[in-house]
């Protein structure tokens, strides 16, 4: 039915095998017909686990249950702006499984956000939480809202009324949300303020939270310090190293910032960062006063990276355009989905990157990842690359259910640990089936493989 998204054909496996996956695919691209985003994410892990479902036709059935979220829920999230006209969002929050803990993962506030996008969200984040080793469920929310203009009052209200519909559905062993895109400190602070009203209960319900009030150190670090991590893991293992190492970094949120910074910190070379307006490009590198300038325009003034220009002399900006066909040893796409496809792929592999490791979810499409499998680069998928995020909110949940609060030699030392463990988990799961270095496929069959056996013992 849909050659593109999944056909069995291609695989050396049983008849029968390729009978069930196809049958299995057919009726997934049914029922979730227009789900581009979602479809693409399953086809991505459904190519992958072809060797363990060959292996064992049970891992077919646990798959047809895992792609059905437990529980959708969509809400209406009206708000007063401003000018005291009514405002109306959509509001989402999917829970995915629950098999190895509560529901957890980020609330998205963008323009794009609809079913599809977070139903891709919450799937990534089950095998990318499996990976972590930490007791963590799976889900994903957020909303259609464009906080872009918005003031602090306004982005006040509309997380006011969308916790007033959310809170019925979470809690610390229930469900836990956190940040992702446009959803940071000052998002989180609203959610909570609001969660603690009506639940009338002070507890570990959101991650993320400020450090004041029962936040973890190295919180807002760990997604950038982990994907930095597991870079070095593979660079250790293909025996070279990130340091001198030109790399060009997508995206100037969170993920970009803190993995700019833990890049100078090994002594690597980061050239670029990027907005929806375009990239810049520091020919010499981005230092740290640099980006301290970049943190400052983003993360307080709220402004546009075209902005830099006013600041640096030896600076490039280039207009809407992503920072892909730029020379240099090492991409880092932290902004968001499908930001590197086919093309950029192979621009990247005519000028000799050497690895991809993915911050942001499911940066690169199929076609660009077979391009870096084909070119022989390292690749680290965001599944497992990205985990520090959510790891370091597993490790708060942890603190909040101590009531404690550990150092940030404690956290970056865990942070570290889980990140090598992730590599090398990856890279044994591929072993295991005869994929030889294949971190991707690795990841995804560690990732599932937990999961799948989880559901088995908890019964249908
Ligand atoms: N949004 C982040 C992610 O994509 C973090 C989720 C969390 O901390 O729960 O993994």
């Amino acid at each position: 039915i849909a050659p593109s998204f999944f056909s069995a054909d291609k695989f050396d496996i049983s008849d029968e095998t390729k009978a069930r996956l196809d049958s299995l695919a057919d009726s997934i691209y049914i029922r979730d017909a227009g789900q581009s985003e979602f479809l693409e994410s399953v086809a991505e892990v459904l190519e992958s686990l072809v060797p363990v479902f060959e292996s064992n036709k049970k891992y077919i059935e646990v798959f047809e249950r895992l792609v059905e979220p437990e529980r959708q829920i969509i809400f209406r999230v009206p708000w007063v702006d401003d000018k005291g006209c009514q405002q109306v969002n959509r509001g989402f929050r999917v829970q995915m499984s629950s098999a190895l803990g509560p529901y957890k993962g980020g609330l998205r506030f963008h323009p794009t956000v609809n079913l599809s996008v977070i139903k891709f969200l919450a799937f990534e984040q089950t095998f990318k939480n499996s990976l972590t080793n930490l007791m963590m469920g799976a889900g994903k929310g957020g909303s259609d809202f464009d906080p872009r203009g918005r003031s602090d009052g306004e982005v006040m209200r509309f997380c006011q009324s969308f916790m007033t519909e959310l809170y019925r559905y979470i809690g610390p062993d229930t469900d836990v949300p956190a940040g992702d895109i446009n959803v940071g400190a000052r998002e989180i602070g609203f959610l909570f303020g609001q969660y603690k009203r009506l639940a009338n209960e002070f507890n570990g319900v959101l991650t993320g939270k400020d450090l004041r009030w029962g936040g973890s150190l190295i919180r807002p670090e760990a997604t950038g310090y982990g994907c930095v991590y597991f870079a070095q893991n593979y660079c250790n293992y293909k025996k070279t190293t990130l340091t001198g190492k030109k790399c060009l970094v997508s995206g100037s949120g969170n993920v970009a910032q803190y993995t700019t910074e833990k890049l100078l910190d090994l002594g690597a070379i980061p050239i670029t960062m990027s907005d929806s307006s375009g990239y810049i490009l520091e020919p010499n590198g981005i230092t740290r006063k640099d980006l301290e300038f970049i943190m400052d325009l983003k993360n307080n003034k709220r402004g546009r990276l075209s902005e830099y220009l006013n600041y640096s002399k030896t600076a490039k900006f280039v207009e809407n355009k992503k920072p892909w066909a730029e020379p240099a040893d090492y991409a880092f796409p932290s902004a968001t989905q499908g930001e590197v496809v086919y093309d950029d792929a192979l621009t990247m592999a005519k000028n000799n990157v050497r690895g991809i490791f993915e911050g942001a979810n499911m940066p690169s499409t199929r076609e660009a990842i077979s391009v870096f499998k084909k070119s022989n680069m390292m690749f680290g998928p965001g599944k497992a690359a990205n985990a520090g995020g959510v790891a370091v909110s597993g490790l708060e949940m942890a603190q909040n259910s101590q009531r404690s609060q550990w150092t940030r030699e404690i956290v970056d030392e865990k942070l570290s640990f889980i990140m090598k463990d992730i590599f090398d988990m990856s890279l044994a799961s591929a072993n295991d089936y005869g994929l030889q270095d294949d971190v991707q496929q690795g990841a995804n069959i560690a990732g599932f493989l937990k999961v799948a056996e989880s559901m088995i013992q908890q019964g249908i």
